[in-house]
């Protein structure tokens, strides 16, 4: 497939969406992300990588890294985790509190922030430092070892992080939290803030693609861990846009408030694009269309 061609082609077919929506503004360092960028990069399982427009420029990786925390703390701590968060969509905000005390303080899923904050925390007791682990990972991944945490972003988020604080406290109040919670916040808007580009993330996450191998060859999930996370990612990994997600692409995906999403085609290829403006639900408006365009150009999904 010229991957190349495709991606100018979907550049191009998007670009009257770029900028449409808002970037995340709770955070006030993305929010001076110019919108009318858009970056979008393919990465095959043998490591070959492609791209179109901002394909090469770091942005604020934000969410997406949840899923990097996740792999990790599940390949050190195996299944253990999965008593402490599940595994359905939670049909509300990403940073909602309600659910939480309805269900005895487990998260519906990993990749709500709650989830996330489990998933942080087991990583942190398992490593002794959640954040650098995260970040080596993904420079081991990717092949960049410039990749960095943004220390403006982290402190940002951190001075504005009064819902995660409280989610993590009320958590922590049904013991499941483990760690002290300014601690475990500190490594949450670390991990959060480290900056790739789609050229990075499509590499990083090619374990997902490569039935939980890493770039090395090396064994990092189990073929049934690795389908786990993908089915996860399709479920869960969009916000409450989950479905919408599905039904247009058709791939399981992540996406974070800096407006990158990652999206695995298993077996063959992963896909990152990138796009600061988001949706309501906080999806880059420009990204999803992007890879509506990707699968339903190539039949390229999983259905
Ligand atoms: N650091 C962001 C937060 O915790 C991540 C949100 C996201 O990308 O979904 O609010």
């Amino acid at each position: 497939m010229d991957y190349k061609a495709l991606l100018d082609r979907i550049a191009q077919e998007v670009a009257p969406l770029v900028g449409s929506g808002t970037p995340a503004e709770y955070i006030p360092a993305l929010a001076t992300v110019d919108p009318g960028r858009f970056g979008m990069a393919v990465a095959d399982v043998d490591g070959n990588v492609y791209g179109s427009g901002d394909w090469e420029r770091p942005f604020s990786t934000q969410s997406v890294t949840k899923v990097f925390a996740l792999a990790l703390a599940l390949s050190l701590g195996g299944d253990d985790l999965w008593e402490r968060v599940g595994r359905e969509p939670s049909g509300n905000p990403f940073n909602s509190l309600v659910q939480l005390e309805y269900e005895n303080g487990i998260p519906r899923n990993p990749f709500i922030n709650a989830g996330a904050l489990v998933v942080t925390d087991r990583l942190q007791t398992l490593t002794g430092d959640a954040s650098s682990e995260v970040l080596g990972f993904l420079r081991q991944e990717s092949g960049n070892q410039e990749l960095a945490f943004a220390q403006e972003v982290a402190a940002s988020e951190s001075e504005h992080g009064d819902r995660n604080a409280a989610l993590a406290h009320f958590m922590a109040s049904y013991g499941n939290i483990v760690n002290p919670v300014p601690v475990l916040l500190d490594h949450y808007f670390w991990q959060c803030s480290i900056e790739m580009s789609c050229a990075d993330l499509a590499l990083a996450a090619r374990f997902l693609a490569r039935h939980g191998l890493r770039a090395d060859g090396t064994r990092l999930l189990t073929r049934s861990e690795a389908k786990q996370m993908n089915a996860v990612m399709m479920t869960c990994g969009t916000y409450d846009a989950a479905g919408e997600f599905a039904y247009r692409v058709g791939l399981p995906g992540k996406s974070g408030v800096g407006g990158g999403i990652i999206a695995v085609v298993p077996g063959r290829c992963t896909v990152c694009v990138w796009s600061p403006a988001l949706d309501e639900q906080g999806n880059s408006v420009a990204g999803v269309a992007a890879l509506d365009r990707f699968t339903t150009l190539t039949g390229l999904s999983v259905f």
